[in-house]
Formats: structure tokens, C-alpha cells, sequence
């Protein structure tokens, strides 16, 4: 345990002295409710001081605290941020669920009939009961705390080159401070949208009942798993994005194909569109776009991520707070004892790159000498069926970036697992080499299973494995990984 009351240093602004002050020292003070903002500001110094306990904030603070540093940790909502309560599990739990439908669906056709009735109450349940504890994170913090870490609820703002204030106190930090914000939902400046009560990830992941009916603004990885996870829930879906296609930052077959297989599922998708006006009235939301009209039940605004570095007052840090993310060097760091680590980054909006860079910040903060950050082969996986898993840079970043581009790509129906797996196998495997160094520098698998297929992708990639070794490379068959030999056998 963590004493904190030997190293605080109080500057009473007025009133009275709490019990926990007048007690013996090595006392750790962890009660919130002791602190009363009107009455006193509380200025403490610790080691580190972790702004923002999203995944890798929590990670970072309670390997800290661990190793035997004063930690406090502060998130204005829930300790372990987007992904637990908001982001990648409840989604996934919804995901599961709906893909458990369209199997149910399949049946027919290989294995005899199924009828297959959609429920959301299992799915509603499971998010409240086993995924966020009804969006309580006392388990999280109490994870955080038996480390030795002290949690405060509140909005923090950097004050100081070391210096953050939270709930009427203000830390500073001895070794360091890290930032881990994170987003929050992008609104954008549609006329009527602000007006309206429209949903968010927040409200999506948090429905009691799959809608009757659902406009998705959005066709990037948020916006098309939960459009067709609330589809196979019997919702009638429209799907409005603004790119050509569906997923815009992937492979542009990666959106065709997932284009087409929403189609196919009654999933009514319009690319290219720019939506003028949004109402509400009635229960119905209208959306106008393109000379038309798309009305539903509900609206899912799902168009991205934001984050607001002058409100976290990194101009405190002498940096400027106009730019939309943080640009740390290779130990997570951007100031002289700051560090940022997470979506405010914008390495890659990814769990597992707040979790990668946090391991390397709680190191260096303690002193190792960690591999430096590298992002060459970051994977990624829009978790719809199919998948759509992605690492490292899509053919028209690698040729934007000068090199001399090889492409290979498979139609995973062909492969022989794909035909062995019938209705849903549709994917490919797209493979992008550097041709002069011989390495891939890029790939894409889509498919039943294109997040798993992935991994060997990504250690192709992350590794720099020459194309030759992965050719001489033996493929289980009939595997989905399979078709990447076959991908390999056409580049060109
Ligand atoms: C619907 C959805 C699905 C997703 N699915 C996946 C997925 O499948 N796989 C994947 O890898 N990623 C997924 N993500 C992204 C993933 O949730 C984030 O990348 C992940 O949460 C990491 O974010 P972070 O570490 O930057 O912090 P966040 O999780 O964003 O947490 C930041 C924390 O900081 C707090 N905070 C912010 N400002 C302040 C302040 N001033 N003072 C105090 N506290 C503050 C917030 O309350 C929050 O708790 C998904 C996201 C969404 C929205």
C-alpha cells in the first residue's frame, strides 16, 4: 500500500482540517467524499499522476502503482473507458449475438431448418449484467486501488508543466504525468442535427430493444457493425456515408464487399451522399439526402471521433492545442515528464494500441529502456460478418508513399475452405509488397474468420518476413489462412 499523507503538501485556501489529515502519516487518503471543493483546494504531490483511465490509462496506472510509485489516477466517467461500457465489448456482445442469428439462418441448406426468432433481451441483459455492471466501474477501480493506486472521479485540466487539477485538488507529479483522454463521439454541423435526440455508440450499445427502424450516419467500422447487428435483430437499417464506400479508410473492395452483403441482408446502404437536413418529430426522424427522404425510429450518428486538447489544457504544457491529437515520440512522450498514450494519439484508434503504448510509457517512466513505438503494422478489425481485418497500409497508401508496389489478392469462395463453408464465405485476402525490399507492407482478410486470418498477416508485416520465406511457408489445409498462399501466387 501507498502512503500518500507523508508526501502531500496542503495549501488550504479556507475552513476546516479533515479527520484524515490530523491521523498518523502513512495513512493513505482515498475517501472523495472527504474532499469538499468550497472549502479548500488540496495541492499533493505524487509520482505520477494519470489523466484519463481508458485501457491504457488503467493499465499504465496499475503497473506503476505495482511497482511501488504513488499513483493517482482520474477519469471524469469510468475507469477503463470507451471499450468496456461503450465501445469494443458491448458491441462485440451484440455482434456474437446477431452473427448467432445469421448461422441460425444458414442452416437451411446445410444442415436441415432452423426457425430462428430474434430476442434483444438476452443481448440488453448480457451488456448490463456481465459486460459494464450497468455501467458501474467500482470492480475497475477497485482493480486500480488493490495495486496501491487512489482513484478521482472528475474532469481534470492540466495546469502546469507537471500540474493537474481534478475535483477541487490539484497533483503534481514528481516523474511524470500521462494523458490517456481518449474521444468522444464527432457530431457533425448537419442542419437539425443538434436538435434532435439522436443516438450515439453511448445510446446504441445501451438500447433495451433493437428499433424498429435505424438510419445509421456513418458507414466507417463503428456505424457498419452496429447497422448490421441491430439488422439481424429484425431493424430495418439504412446506412448513409459520405465516401464512395462503405469503410472508408480500408481497402475499397473491403467496403464493396461489405456493401454488397448488406445489401443482401435487406440492409439499405447509399454512398457518395451528402445529407442536407435532419427532423424529428413524432418518434421519426427524416434525413434529407440527395432529393430524398430516409425516415426511422431511431438515428445513429456514427461519423468518427473527436477530442478537444484546449479544454485539456495542454497549452499549459507550452504545446498548441489546435491540432486534434497529440503526437508523442517513440517512449510516449511530449512534454518533459508527459506522456500521451491512447485515441488522442492518433496512432490508430485501437484498444490494443492504448494498451501497446502504455506498456512502453509505464517502462520508460520506470526507468527500462522499452523498444521504441513503431507502427508500421498496426492490425485492425471491423468486426462485421465478414470481417474485415487489416494491418499495416492499404495499396493506395503504399503507392502515395512512393514505393514500388506489388499487389496479390484471392476470392476466399475459391479457396477450399471457403467452398466447404458456403453461404457466408464470401472474403478475399488482398496482400500489398514492398517489391523492392521483397516484404508485404500491407494486407487485408475478409472473411468468416478475417480477424484471426490477420494474424499471420501481421506477423508478416510486423516481422518484415520476405515474401520469399512466407511462399516457402506450409498452409494447413482446408484453412481460411490457407488462401494466402494464393494471394502470394498472384502478386504481381
Ligand atoms: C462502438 C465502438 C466499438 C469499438 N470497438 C473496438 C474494437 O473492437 N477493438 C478495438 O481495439 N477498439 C475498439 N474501439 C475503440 C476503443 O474503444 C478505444 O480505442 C479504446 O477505448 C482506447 O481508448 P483510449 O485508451 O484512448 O481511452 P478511452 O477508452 O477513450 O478512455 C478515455 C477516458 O478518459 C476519460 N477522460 C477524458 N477526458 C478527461 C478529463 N479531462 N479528465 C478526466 N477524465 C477524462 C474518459 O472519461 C474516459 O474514461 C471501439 C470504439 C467504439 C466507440
Amino acid at each position: 500500500m501507498v502512503g500518500y499523507t507523508e508526501e502531500a503538501q496542503l495549501g488550504w485556501r479556507a475552513g476546516r482540517v479533515p479527520a484524515w489529515v490530523a491521523m498518523a502519516a502513512g495513512r493513505t487518503f482515498r475517501n472523495a467524499a472527504l474532499i469538499n471543493e468550497e472549502e479548500f483546494l488540496m495541492v499533493e504531490t505524487v509520482d505520477v499522476v494519470v489523466l484519463g483511465m481508458g485501457p491504457g490509462g488503467e493499465a499504465a496506472a496499475g503497473d506503476l502503482a505495482e511497482a511501488g510509485l504513488s499513483v493517482v489516477g482520474i477519469d471524469a466517467r469510468l475507469v477503463g473507458g470507451e471499450c468496456p461500457y461503450y465501445g469494443c465489448i458491448p458491441s462485440k456482445m451484440m455482434i456474437r449475438a446477431g452473427n448467432s442469428l445469421a448461422e441460425g439462418r444458414r442452416i437451411r441448406g446445410l444442415a436441415g431448418v432452423a426457425v430462428v426468432r430474434p430476442d434483444w433481451a438476452p443481448v440488453a441483459e448480457r451488456i448490463r449484467s456481465e459486460a459494464t455492471d450497468n455501467w458501474d466501474d467500482t470492480v475497475a477501480v477497485e482493480r486500480f486501488t488493490s495495486k496501491g493506486g487512489r482513484f478521482v472521479r472528475g474532469r481534470g485540466t492540466i495546469t502546469g508543466p507537471l500540474t493537474v487539477s481534478a475535483a477541487g485538488q490539484e497533483f503534481t507529479a514528481r516523474r511524470a504525468i500521462i494523458i490517456n483522454t481518449g474521444t468522444e463521439p464527432a457530431i457533425p454541423p448537419i442542419p437539425g442535427l443538434a436538435d434532435v435526440p439522436y443516438w450515439t455508440n453511448r445510446e446504441a450499445v445501451a438500447a433495451v430493444e433493437a428499433p424498429e427502424s435505424l438510419i445509421v450516419v456513418g458507414g466507417g467500422a463503428i456505424g457498419a457493425e452496429l447497422a448490421q447487428a441491430f439488422a439481424r435483430f429484425g431493424s430495418k437499417v439504412s446506412v448513409l456515408e459520405a465516401a464512395p464506400g462503405l469503410l472508408p479508410p480500408e481497402e475499397p473492395d473491403a467496403g464493396k464487399l461489405l456493401g454488397d452483403v448488406f445489401a443482401e441482408e435487406g440492409i439499405d446502404v447509399h454512398v457518395g451522399v451528402r445529407i442536407e437536413r435532419v427532423h424529428h418529430s413524432a418518434g421519426t426522424f427524416k434525413v434529407d439526402v440527395g432529393g430524398s427522404t430516409v425516415t426511422a425510429g431511431k438515428l445513429l450518428v456514427a461519423t468518427g471521433r473527436t477530442t478537444n486538447l484546449d479544454a485539456l489544457g495542454v497549452a499549459a504544457l507550452g504545446l498548441d492545442p489546435a491540432p486534434r491529437f497529440l503526437d508523442p515520440d517513440a517512449q510516449m512522450r511530449i512534454a518533459d515528464g508527459v506522456y500521451a498514450i491512447g485515441d488522442i494519439t492518433g496512432k490508430g484508434a485501437f484498444t490494443h494500441v492504448s494498451m501497446y503504448q502504455a506498456a512502453i510509457a509505464a517502462a520508460h517512466i520506470l526507468g527500462q529502456d522499452p523498444d521504441p513505438a513503431e507502427y508500421h503494422a498496426v492490425p485492425r478489425v471491423t468486426f462485421t460478418d465478414p470481417e474485415i481485418g487489416s494491418v499495416g497500409m492499404t495499396e493506395a497508401q503504399a503507392r502515395a508513399g512512393g514505393l514500388n508496389v506489388r499487389v496479390g489478392s484471392t476470392d476466399l469462395t475459391t479457396s477450399a475452405r471457403g467452398w466447404i463453408h458456403k453461404s457466408g464465405n464470401q472474403g478475399f485476402i488482398k496482400l500489398v509488397e514492398d517489391a523492392d525490399c521483397g516484404v508485404l507492407v500491407g494486407a487485408t482478410s475478409a472473411g468468416p474468420a478475417g480477424g484471426e486470418v490477420l494474424s499471420a498477416l501481421t506477423l508478416a508485416v510486423h516481422a518484415r518476413i520476405p515474401v520469399s520465406t512466407l511462399r516457402r511457408m506450409i498452409y494447413a489445409y482446408p484453412t481460411f489462412h490457407r488462401a494466402i498462399e494464393d494471394a502470394l501466387d498472384g502478386l504481381e
